[in-house]
C-alpha cells in the first residue's frame, strides 16, 4: 500500500463557474478524491476507475483537508468528484460524508456543494448526511437521454427512468413535490448541465 499516495487526492484545481444561485462566476475549486472506485467500471468512455486504490476512511479525509489547504478567503464553490459515486457506501462511508459535510460547513465560504454519483446511490438518508451545506447539488452522468445508446454504446448501465426517480429523490428532500410530469420537463431544460 502506498500511503503517500493514498493521502493525495487524484488532483485538484481551482477555476471559475457560474454560480447560478448569484448568477455570476465564483472561484470553484475541483477535488478528485480517491477512492476504492467505481463499482461499475463498464462506460466505454472512462477509466477513471484506473484512479482508484486501497484507501481508509481516514486517508480520503486527509485527502480533501490537503485540497482545502489553499483555498482562497472568498467564496468559493466546490466540487467533490471521485472516480466513481460520492453517495456509494463501498467509496465513502456515510461517517466520512458527515464529516466531510462538518468540514464544508466550517470552512463558512463554500456556497455551493457539487457531488457526483450514480443514481442507485441517491437516497434521502444518504442525502441527509450532507444536510447543512449551502445549495447541495447531485451530477448524474446521463450522458444521453437516449436509453438505447446509453445502453448499447455507452454501457452506462442505468435507464432515464433510474436517472429520472433519483432527481425525484434529491428535489423531495428540499421539500419539492414534483410529479413525474414536472421532472420530465425540468430534466430536458437542464440535460446539458445533468445535475440535481
Ligand atoms: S459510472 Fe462513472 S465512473 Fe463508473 S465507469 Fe461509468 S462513467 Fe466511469
Amino acid at each position: 500500500m502506498n500511503t503517500s499516495k493514498n493521502k493525495t487526492p487524484v488532483a485538484s484545481w481551482f477555476d471559475y463557474d457560474y454560480f447560478e444561485e448569484e448568477r455570476k462566476a465564483i472561484k470553484a475549486l475541483t477535488v478528485i478524491l480517491r477512492t476504492a472506485g467505481c463499482q461499475w467500471r463498464k462506460c466505454t468512455m472512462c477509466g477513471f476507475w484506473q484512479e482508484s486504490a486501497d484507501v481508509t476512511q481516514a486517508d480520503i479525509l486527509d485527502q480533501l483537508e490537503r485540497s482545502l489547504r489553499n483555498s482562497p478567503e472568498e467564496d468559493i464553490i466546490l466540487k467533490i468528484f471521485t472516480s466513481g459515486s460520492f453517495l456509494d457506501e463501498r467509496e465513502i462511508s456515510s461517517e466520512t460524508r458527515k464529516e466531510i459535510a462538518e468540514r464544508v460547513r466550517k470552512v463558512g465560504r463554500i456556497r455551493k456543494f457539487i457531488v457526483e454519483t450514480r443514481p442507485e446511490f441517491v437516497s434521502a438518508e444518504r442525502i441527509e448526511d450532507l444536510k447543512g451545506v449551502e445549495n447541495l447539488e447531485l451530477a448524474i452522468g446521463l450522458e444521453t437521454a437516449d436509453d438505447f445508446i446509453r445502453s448499447k454504446y455507452i454501457k452506462k448501465g442505468f435507464s432515464f427512468d433510474d436517472y429520472r426517480k433519483a432527481a425525484e429523490i434529491r428535489w423531495r428532500c428540499d421539500g419539492k413535490n414534483v410529479s413525474s410530469a414536472q421532472t420530465a420537463v425540468c430534466i430536458r431544460k437542464e440535460c446539458n448541465r445533468r445535475r440535481y
